[in-house]
């Protein structure tokens, strides 16, 4: 029996101390297979958390150490009934569902061709200690020379990808830092698909692929969930490092590029990671860091695999001298610059670049001390109180301090006209462009919306919203006004509803295209709201409502529900988008009366009921707790559909089933328990089920979570009674039949509404299933009328 030697033993012991972060993206940019590493194997296990692979029958052939490790090798099957298999079986029914929405199964058990691997973790030895086990495991160099030359740019390619990540590990101690697990499988039935297990993220498990449509790249999140052993933990880990105490000072140059040094408190949580990682936009470059003054060295990459599910952002590493230790408080300071800024003609500009203008490490409550530098005929609109504004020379200088922790700024400029409101101790300043951007001149083609451009990914927060509308050749500035009483309309609603917003400085800001965002005291507002609308110039009388009302309302809303309340995960991310549309709503309601909510909700009903393009209707094209994984190469219209349209619907019904008052009064409590905290879907579901009126059926919210939330499905309902016997003993005895559903389970709870008198209403609820529900309710006289569900309790076709 041969004896193995593994090749590791004698180099993990090298120090690692004295490699740059440079040195290491340098090894990594020149690694190769080594051909003195390759095997005949059979029946080996690769398997990391739950992620599980056997070679079964191939060659498989390690690279070159990098910093003493071997993090790749490659799997092939060029061989008689060569095979390796990959097997996954997600821990839930959604991620079950999701899986087989894309791969037609639950589970995956899916035979490839071939297979690369990268892995910080102890894989390589894993794995040679498993080749005495087959004795037809053995080393053949010949096919080693063939595969180093055929694998050796699919490991360059895969390793670009994962570049400063792969430092940041090489960087640290294996025993300090879980180590990454990607692989690239090729299969015959899926072509090339991904599998990542990335113990930096909260949902450690991912399988997808990219995917083009439209000439725009996605990634399609087949599953993702967290491994195992995160499961079986019953804590969150603490941060590993706390962000605190943001100062920026930017200087915007005539050329629109922008030259900034961020300053921020970084706080790690344990001794000794010898590099910050922070996100940041790609269009953005750092040329220098330092840390308590001293010189730092900076990794920086940009990684299209990464950036496809980073929203736009880059990794950058920030290597400071010597590891920090844990508790202690360091200043870093970046310099970073980058155009970010696009020209949209005639002098409007916005923030055009997707992703962080600056650098943080997720998104952390903090202050924030903003000092921008723009020319002198431009104006520039960040959040927080002014604490400067003035010109010298050439320039105009304006500083503006927050005066509560936000976890986001962003920033707006352009050559603007102002309205300015104040009311109560707020102030409300709506900026407008002078001028109309090129795209909404008349005559000339719409502008496509923002996320139309670059890889199709969308920006955090930033939302696209309906179809364009017809450009009018009005003045932006000519609303101005009307538009600023509105906006204060709008806050004035909010804050008698929910309190104070996140800051008490809003201003409002053009954006082109069709959609908006709201950050902490900065909204971003499509410039389409600007225009005064012709009655009828849209399709849908919707749309126009939309133009006029519900989207600065929408944006106003965000100021609480996103921006004081947040989301704790993508998967709860719906929440802060149903709780700001359903708030607008609101709004909508008590300004112009319950049909106009009416229609809107009538409007994202079509949404969802309209045949979807991978599913019989777009509802059907997932759950809402899906959230950004629904904007998929399959339907990526979906998203909004579901997320907008579904979570107004969702807070319709709980509104319907709860009152008024208690609907409001549960709105309330979400504001106060989860003021800057986050908030999950399940905490969600517990505030509202204490909301509810007594001795309602489904008291917890369980049944209608896991339909309307964790599942799919739009019913039809129908109602037929008949009477029986003579008043004052007269029986309704009726019917309530549900169809279209393929879920047997599925049930709804509808109020039937039984008028006895004028200004008299009986109402009994009545739960629908798969087989038609029968229910009595005795009168004293015959009733004038009886309707069932008149006032949008449920969705329903
Ligand atoms: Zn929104």
């Amino acid at each position: 029996m041969t004896r193995w030697l593994p090749g590791i033993l004698c180099l993990a012991g090298l120090p690692l101390w004295g490699a740059t972060a440079a040195d290491l993206a340098r090894a990594l940019r020149d690694n190769s297979f080594d051909r003195g590493e390759c095997y005949r194997v059979r029946d080996i296990a690769v398997t990391r958390e739950d992620i599980r692979i056997y070679l079964n029958d191939g060659h498989l052939i390690f690279s070159k150490p990098v910093a003493g490790r071997r993090i790749a090798a490659v799997f092939t099957t060029d061989v008689e009934n060569g095979d390796g298999e990959l097997i996954l079986m997600p821990p839930d029914r959604a991620e079950r569902r999701s899986l087989a929405r894309f791969v037609g199964s639950p589970n995956l058990d899916e035979h490839f061709r071939s297979a690369v691997f990268l892995f910080t973790g102890n894989e390589y030895d894993a794995i040679v200690a498993q080749l005495p086990n087959n004795p037809a495991n053995r080393k053949v160099p010949e096919i080693g020379a063939v595969l180093e030359e055929e694998w050796t740019p699919a490991l360059r390619s895969l390793t670009e990808s994962y570049q400063t990540r792969l430092v940041l590990d090489l960087l640290d101690s294996p025993s300090r830092r879980p180590g990454l697990f990607a692989a690239l499988f090729s299969s015959a039935k899926f072509g090339n698909f991904d599998a990542l297990y990335d113990p930096d993220s909260s949902d450690q498990i991912t399988i997808g692929q990219i995917a083009s449509r439209d000439n725009l790249l996605t990634f399609d999140v087949w599953t993702n969930y967290p491994s195992k052993s995160a499961r079986a933990r019953k804590e969150t880990p603490p941060l590993d490092f706390r962000l605190s105490d943001f100062r920026i000072e930017a200087t915007l140059n005539p050329d629109l590029s922008l030259n900034t040094v961020t300053h921020v408190k970084v706080t790690p949580a344990s001794d000794g990671p010898p590099a910050v990682p922070f996100d940041l936009t790609t269009a953005m470059s750092v040329s220098q860091a330092t840390v308590d003054g001293h010189p730092a060295e900076v990794l920086q990459r940009e990684a299209q695999r990464v950036d496809l599910t980073r929203g736009g952002n880059g990794l950058i590493l920030v290597v400071p001298a010597a590891p920090l230790k844990a508790g202690r408080t360091y200043e870093f300071e970046i310099r970073h610059s980058g155009k970010i800024i696009r020209d949209a003609g005639d002098r409007v500009y916005y923030v055009g670049a997707r992703g962080n203008w600056y650098p943080t490490h997720g998104l952390q409550w903090a202050n924030y001390d903003l000092l921008f530098r723009v020319p002198a005929d431009l104006d520039l609109v960040t959040a927080g109180d002014v604490v400067e504004d003035r010109t010298e020379g050439e320039w105009r200088i304006m500083r503006r301090r927050t005066s509560a922790p936000i976890r986001l700024a962003g920033f707006n400029l352009g050559n603007y006209g102002h309205a300015r409101v104040e009311h109560a101790g707020y102030v409300v300043d709506v900026c407008a462009n002078r001028a109309l951007e090129t795209a909404l001149q008349p005559k000339l083609p719409p502008l496509p919306p923002i996320g139309a451009e670059g890889l199709g990914t969308r920006n955090r927060n930033r939302e696209q919203t309906m179809q364009q509308v017809a450009p009018t050749a009005f003045s932006p500035t000519e609303r101005l006004h009307a538009l600023a009483a509105e906006v204060a309309g709008s806050l004035e609603f909010m804050v008698s509803r929910f309190g104070p917003p996140a800051l008490p400085h809003i201003t409002v800001s053009p954006i082109p295209g069709a959609f908006g965002q709201g950050f902490p005291g900065l909204i971003y507002l499509s410039t389409l709201a600007y225009l005064k609308h012709l009655p009828g110039t849209s399709a849908n009388p919707a749309d126009d409502l939309f133009f006029t009302d519900v989207l600065q309302a929408h944006e106003m809303a965000h100021q609480w529900w996103g921006n004081r309340v947040t989301a704790a995960t993508y998967r709860d991310y719906w929440l802060m988008e149903a709780l700001a549309n359903y708030s607008a709503l609101l709004y909508l309601e008590k300004s112009r009366g319950t049909r106009s909510m009416e229609l809107m909700l009538d409007g994202y009903r079509q949404a969802l009921l309209r045949k979807g393009e991978a599913s019989p209707n777009v509802d059907a094209a997932g759950p809402i707790v899906l959230g950004q994984r629904l904007e998929n190469s399959q339907d990526p219209g979906a998203w909004r559909a579901i997320t907008y349209g579904k979570g107004s619907w969702i807070l319709q019904m709980l509104r319907r089933r709860m009152g008024d008052e208690r609907f409001f009064a549960m709105l309330a409590e979400l504001l106060k328990r989860y003021d800057r905290k986050e908030l999950s879907t399940e905490q969600f579901r517990e505030t509202a089920a204490e909301f509810l009126p007594p001795k309602t059926d489904d008291p917890r919210l369980e049944g209608f979570f896991e339909q309307w939330v964790y599942g799919t499905g739009i019913p039809s309902l129908k109602l037929t009674y008949v009477l029986k016997g003579k008043a004052p003993a007269l029986k309704l005895v009726g019917t309530l039949t549900q169809s279209d559903m393929d879920d047997e389970d599925f049930s709804a709870v509808a109020p039937v509404e039984i008028q006895v008198a004028r200004g008299r209403t009986i109402t009994q609820w009545v739960r629908s299933g798969n087989t038609p529900t029968t229910f009595t309710v005795t009168l004293d006289q015959p009733p004038l009328k009886v309707s069932l569900d008149p006032h949008y309790a449920v969705l329903r076709r």
